[in-house]
Order: structure tokens, then C-alpha cells, then sequence
């Protein structure tokens, strides 16, 4: 663990600042960031940390942890200035007179960052996340800036009182280190998530240093023992390599425990061995030299040089077993994949000019990895829910990918647990939309099940399928959530739109008013300024979602309105309530399309929110789904008189005889009701015919089910509740 350098003096830092930036830049501009140091310095100058130290300390430390990123002058420079238009009286307009635009842009975005506070209430927090992503997205030297200023405050973050220690523990572990991750800078994600640890679980943060203290001496010998073998044995072969052994970082160990429910002393893996050779060929070959000398762990191998991930990070991984039966992780890279794994690409392309052009083509695959970056752009333009956008910012920033393949050889990478639905999103959102099912590898599979790195996905789709909201449940990404909820949140207007409108022509016809001119009426502007709304339609749809009562609107509507201009209305007749509903009067009632009731049925109504009362067949599976708190008795007002008829749904299945149709057909027609709908299949010696009738009552159904039943060729009748598959999916909801 770093300790901080508390007793330090200033000057002692900045010389190793400078020895630091000769380290790494062809000829670093001394005097430049001589100059900065001095401002910064003059400016901080009455002002001492938490800890008692000097300002300044600060600055100059943050510098030195950039100096291993190994960032742009500008970036070094702006570190050293990064507090002072924020605490002291130093303008933007001396610095950008000292050191210029590029750095005092740099200042002005770190200064604006470090306004944004974060605090319990969740929906600011969520806003607060959103514009500090999006003002470090703008430049990825902010964050890299912005992650060192995060690493050198935990480093000493001792000083601070508890609850203030806690919030920013949590924080760095919610963005900070999420985000070191994605830019593949393991060496300060780690250390940031040890430091946090420590702060929020001190008890089992020292449980587990202590262990790994314990029994250091036997784990060193361990560790000599594995390192002297593969050491040896790669040597044998004419490798140069280097090979070394370490302790996996405290919280790693510890989100295995949680993860995996396990106890310390059953992990294995407390250890991995780290060979460093030459090129990417002895990568390979060193690999080969390792299994052959232990077994390899089935389903362990992970090869991210082929498949780097998508924070560019590379390496062979792979578990063996030794002969004593303990597995040991074993990780393989050439040079520079190490040093880019410790301290990010941040090396190479990712200064601000290179986001989004491409020169070379190593630029190229530098600069995909920072897809994620203009993802969260395009996302904050498009999802305005504060939530969501943290939500899906967050979900995205978590590291562990896998990698599949398309049918044709591409490659799709999806987070650990992702699933076809997930896959099909990440190919096409119209692919995702319409999914219904996947083969992988051939097979056909779930296409909720979770799919295994390297497998072959193919998705199967329909053009009749429609996300359902419980997809929502089997999805792991933030494209895919965001496309069915937007999906469901369309499917879901359309609904209320067309419920809300019922909802409205029933409450007019109720009062005797004509529906039809009163849409047409100079009326509904009125209406709608009493509502508040802004049209017809989204009147409606606030009616459909109970947003709005339309009775109470209209009740208020029509008290305003001079009594003598509701006469303009006259009273229409199609309203015909055939339903009593026990100790209700003039209340809306609609009919379950699961089972369409029909008069002189035994029915049960049941309350809704908005809906009025909704009738079903007392025999409807649908009923004992349903709260029986909200149930109601109703009865038919009149069995026979009437003569509206009502939908009914039947399935004759019958052998596959010429004739069998019109004979059905016949005594359907005789018996004076209308088929609606048919749809008929043969399949072998049978014949299924689906038919939906308009009936009248219960005993005109009764006669045509008696008459079918004697057509010799006919083998079974039964009632459904809706006719064919397209009207079957529409009635679920
Ligand atoms: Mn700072």
C-alpha cells in the first residue's frame, strides 16, 4: 500500500516529478513546468491539507501519478494548476496568458468538474453523473487528470472524518474505478479499489491482508517454487522470459468471496504468475510449453491477443493444474502489453486530436476502444431520464466481456451473462426486435440463456415478434435495455391511446352527447385547456393512463360550459348498457377480450383503475389471476331482447372430408349468426377450422355448438378465447 508522503517538502516532489517526465518525454520543457509549479505554489501558498501538509503536496503528486500514463505536457502542466482557479484567486484568463488555451481548457473543465457534488438524492446524483461524464468525455485527458486527483486524495484520505471518508469511497468505486477499468489502467484501478475497501470494510479488508501476512513465508515459497519451475522449464526451451508471481489485489479476493460465496481458505487462486517474453510468436509458444508441462483447466483459456478487450487490454490467460492439485493462473504477454496494461493505452493515441480520426492503423484499434466513450455521448443526447443514463453508463463501464461470433466470423463482444437477446441487439437493433429464438453452435437454444465466450450465435427472427417487458429480465446490456424500453414505452402509449379513447366516447355517450360532432366541435380546444394538454391525442393517452379522470374532467367541463350549448349535442343511441353492476349506477363496462362473454353467461366483473368495471366468463382462467378485493357481481339486464351481438370464439376440429366446411358454415348461418373470422388448417386425416362468430346470447350458442356436434365427420368442438395467433398476442396484455 502507498503510504502518503507527509513529511516530504515540496521541492523533493518536484524534483521527482522532473526526473519522472525525463523518463518518458524526448525533452520535456523544464522550464514550463518549473514556471507552474511556481504559480501554483505562490497561489496555495497559505493553504495546508487535511493532513497538515503544505497545498501544493497535492498538485505536484497528482503530476507524478500522470507521469505513469505517461500523458501530454499539457496534461502535467494543467495537474499542477488543477485546484487553483477553484481554491485560491488565480483567474482562467492568467492562466490562459501563462500557459495557454489548450491548458487553461483543461483547468476550466477540471474546476467545473470538481463544482459538481454528490449527494444521497438519487435523481441529482444521477444529473451530477451525467454531466461529469459527458464534460470528461469531451477530452479524455480530463479523466485521466481527474483519476489521478482521485488516486493521490484516497491515498491520503485518512485525514478526513468518517462520513466524508465513506461518500468518497463509494464514489470512486461507483465511477472512478469503473472507469480506470475501461481505460485499461489496472495499475490505479487497483489500488483505487484496495483504498476504497480499506475505508468501507476495514474488518474484512484486514481479515484478509492479515491472512495473506500470515502465511507469507510458506505463500513466498510457493511463489519461488511455481516461478523457479516455469522459469527453468521456459529457459530449457531458449525463452527469454520473466516470469513473476503475486498476490491478486485485496478487493479481487474479496469479490470472489461475495461473488462465489466462498470462504478465504477455499481460494485457489490467491496468486498469478505473470510470463513476460519477447514477441507475440513466443507468446504463443510459451503457452505451449506451459500445458505441457500441467494440465490446463478446461473452459480457462482466455486469449485477448487474438481478441483484445475493449479497453484494448491483451494477454494469454490461462488456469493449470499442478500436481498438487492446485490451480494456478498463469498470464503470458509481450512487454508492452504489460506496460500498457498497467498504465492504459493512454500512452499512445488517446489525446484529444486522435478521438475520432484515425491516421495509421494501430491509431484505428486505439480508437475503437474508446467507442464506449462516444456511446455516452450519444446517449445523454438520447436518454433524458437522469437514471436511465447513469444506469446505462454504469452497466457499460463494467469490465468482464465475452466474446462471440456471428455466423460469418465476427466478432460481437457482450458482458459476462449476456444473452442472445442481448447479441441480436448488438447486431441489429431490428434484429433484436424481432428475435425469436437463437441457435448457438447449430442448436437450437433459449434465447434467454446466457452464451459462453466463443460460441457461434445465430439469431432467429420473425417478423411478427414484438419485445415483450420480460425481456427486460434477460438482457444485459445498456443497447439492449434502452431499445426494448423505448420499444415498450411506444407499445404502451398506443395502448393507453386507444384505451383512453374508449374511456372518452363511453363518458360522452353516457351523457347523452354526440361523439362525433363533439370531436369536431370548437369544443375539445376549450376541453383541452381545461385538461392542460396540449392535443386531442395526448389528452387520450393521459385519459389511458389515469393520468387524467375524463369524468371529473368533463363534469368540470360542463359546469362551465352555459347549459343552454350542451343541447348542441343531441342525444345519441348507441349506448346500450347490457350489464347491472351491483350497487353501481352509470358506470363504464367493457368486455374481456380473453373470453368475450355472451348473454345469459355466467360473468364477474371486476374493478379496474380508470377502466370502469371488465366482465368475464365466470369460467375464465383469466378470473383467478385476478385480486379478489376487486371483484364485483354483475348481471346480464336483459338476456334475449337485444340485439347486439358480441364476438365468439370457436374451434371445430374435424376429419379432413370435402364438404366438412360448408356443412359447419351451413348451420352456422342457419342458426342467423354471422361468421367474423376463419381460418382453417388440414394436417394429416384432420382438419382444424377456427371461426369467430357473431353471437347474440348464450342460446343461439348453444344451438349452433349442439348442431355442429351431429355433423358425422366433426370430432371435437370446443370455445377459445381468441381466433388465430395475431388476435392471441394483441389480447394478452
Ligand atoms: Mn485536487
Amino acid at each position: 500500500m502507498n503510504k502518503p508522503h507527509s513529511s516530504v517538502a515540496p521541492d523533493e516532489i518536484f524534483e521527482r516529478l522532473k526526473q519522472n517526465l525525463m523518463s518518458y518525454m524526448h525533452d520535456p520543457d523544464i522550464a514550463l513546468v518549473t514556471a507552474a509549479y511556481r504559480f501554483s505554489a505562490t497561489y496555495h501558498a497559505d493553504q495546508k491539507r487535511a493532513s497538515g501538509e503544505p497545498y501544493i503536496v497535492h498538485p505536484l503528486e497528482v503530476a507524478n501519478i500522470l507521469t505513469l500514463i505517461k500523458v501530454d505536457m499539457a496534461s502535467i502542466i494543467a495537474a499542477i494548476l488543477h485546484d487553483t482557479v477553484e481554491d485560491t484567486d488565480a483567474t482562467l484568463a492568467t492562466i490562459k496568458q501563462e500557459f495557454g488555451d489548450d491548458v487553461a481548457t483543461l483547468v476550466d473543465s477540471l474546476t467545473k468538474i470538481s463544482k459538481i457534488k454528490f449527494r444521497s438524492n438519487q435523481e441529482r446524483l444521477a444529473e451530477n453523473f451525467r454531466k461529469m461524464v459527458v464534460a470528461m468525455a469531451k477530452d479524455l485527458r480530463v479523466i485521466l487528470i481527474k483519476l489521478a486527483d482521485r488516486l493521490h486524495n484516497m491515498r491520503t484520505i485518512e485525514a478526513l472524518e468518517e462520513r466524508k471518508r465513506h461518500r468518497i469511497a463509494n464514489e470512486t468505486l461507483d465511477i472512478y474505478s469503473p472507469l480506470a477499468t475501461r481505460l485499461g489502467i489496472y495499475g490505479i484501478k487497483s489500488e483505487l479499489e484496495d483504498l476504497c475497501f480499506r475505508q468501507l470494510k476495514y474488518d474484512l479488508y484486514s481479515e484478509i491482508a492479515q491472512k495473506i501476512a500470515l502465511k507469507k513465508t510458506e505463500r513466498q515459497g510457493f511463489i519461488d517454487e511455481v516461478g523457479d519451475v516455469l522459469d527453468q522449464e521456459l529457459r530449457r526451451y531458449g525463452f527469454t522470459a520473466k516470469v513473476s508471481g503475486r498476490p491478486k489485489h485485496f478487493y479481487s479476493i474479496y469479490k470472489k468471496m461475495v461473488d462465489r460465496g466462498l470462504k478465504f481458505e477455499d481460494i485457489h487462486d490467491l496468486f498469478a504468475f505473470r510470463i513476460i517474453v519477447n514477441s507475440i510468436k513466443d507468446c504463443y509458444e510459451a503457452l505451449g510449453v506451459v500445458h505441457a508441462m500441467w494440465k490446463p483447466m478446461p473452459g480457462r483459456f482466455k486469449d485477448y491477443i487474438a481478441m483484445p478487450k475493449a479497453n484494448l487490454y491483451q494477454s494469454l490467460h490461462t488456469t493449470v493444474i499442478r500436481p498438487s492439485g492446485k490451480p494456478v493462473e498463469v498470464q503470458i504477454r509481450t512487454r508492452e502489453m504489460h506496460e500498457q496494461s498497467e498504465y492504459g493505452v493512454a500512452a499512445h493515441a488517446l489525446y484529444k486530436d486522435n478521438v475520432g480520426k484515425a491516421s495509421s492503423e494501430k491509431d484505428k484499434s486505439d480508437i475503437r476502444s474508446f467507442d464506449w466513450l462516444r456511446q455516452i455521448m450519444q446517449w445523454q443526447s438520447e436518454l433524458k431520464d437522469p437514471e436511465e443514463f447513469l444506469e446505462a453508463v454504469r452497466v457499460d463501464l463494467f469490465e468482464e466481456e465475452i466474446f462471440v461470433f456471428t455466423p460469418h466470423g465476427d466478432v460481437i463482444r457482450l458482458p459476462l451473462g449476456g444473452t442472445a437477446i442481448d447479441f441480436a441487439f448488438s447486431v441489429h437493433s431490428d434484429v433484436g426486435l424481432r428475435c425469436v429464438g437463437a441457435k448457438v453452435n447449430g442448436r437450437l437454444t433459449s434465447f434467454k440463456k446466457a452464451i459462453k465466450s466463443g460460441d457461434i450465435v445465430e439469431i432467429v427472427t420473425s417478423p411478427n415478434q414484438k419485445p415483450n417487458k420480460d425481456w427486460l429480465n434477460y438482457v444485459q446490456t445498456s443497447k439492449a435495455r434502452n431499445k426494448i424500453r423505448s420499444f415498450l414505452r411506444g407499445e404502451k402509449r398506443e395502448r393507453s391511446l386507444s384505451m383512453g379513447n374508449e374511456i372518452f366516447r363511453n363518458e360522452l355517450q353516457s351523457r347523452g352527447i354526440d361523439v362525433e360532432k363533439f370531436l369536431k366541435s370548437k369544443e375539445i380546444a376549450s376541453l383541452l385547456k381545461i385538461a392542460k394538454e396540449n392535443s386531442l391525442n395526448e389528452l387520450l393517452i393521459a385519459f389511458g393512463y389515469g393520468k387524467i379522470n375524463a369524468k371529473r374532467l368533463l363534469d368540470r367541463f360542463l359546469s362551465d360550459t352555459p347549459t343552454g350549448e350542451v343541447a348542441v349535442f343531441p342525444v345519441s343511441k348507441s349506448k346500450q348498457t347490457r350489464i347491472l353492476v351491483s350497487g353501481l349506477d352509470d358506470v363504464l363496462v367493457n368486455f374481456a377480450r380473453c373470453c368475450n362473454p355472451l348473454p345469459g353467461e355466467e360473468i364477474i366483473g371486476f374493478v379496474t383503475r380508470g377502466r370502469g368495471v371488465t366482465v368475464h366468463r365466470a369460467a375464465c382462467s383469466r378470473v383467478f389471476e385476478m385480486d379478489v378485493l376487486r371483484r364485483i357481481n354483475v348481471a346480464w339486464k336483459d338476456d334475449n331482447s337485444t340485439t347486439k351481438s358480441h364476438p365468439c370464439y370457436i374451434r371445430v376440429s374435424s376429419y379432413d372430408k370435402k364438404g366438412v366446411l360448408a356443412e359447419i358454415t351451413n348451420v352456422i348461418s342457419a342458426a342467423g349468426a354471422n361468421i367474423t373470422e376463419a381460418n382453417i388448417r388440414s394436417q394429416d386425416l384432420t382438419a382444424v377450422h377456427d371461426f369467430c362468430i357473431a353471437i347474440a346470447n348464450m342460446q343461439q350458442l348453444q344451438e349452433i355448438i349442439k348442431k355442429i356436434e351431429m355433423i358425422e365427420a366433426v370430432i371435437k368442438i370446443e370455445r377459445r378465447s381468441l381466433v388465430s395467433a395475431k388476435s392471441r398476442r394483441g389480447a394478452k396484455r
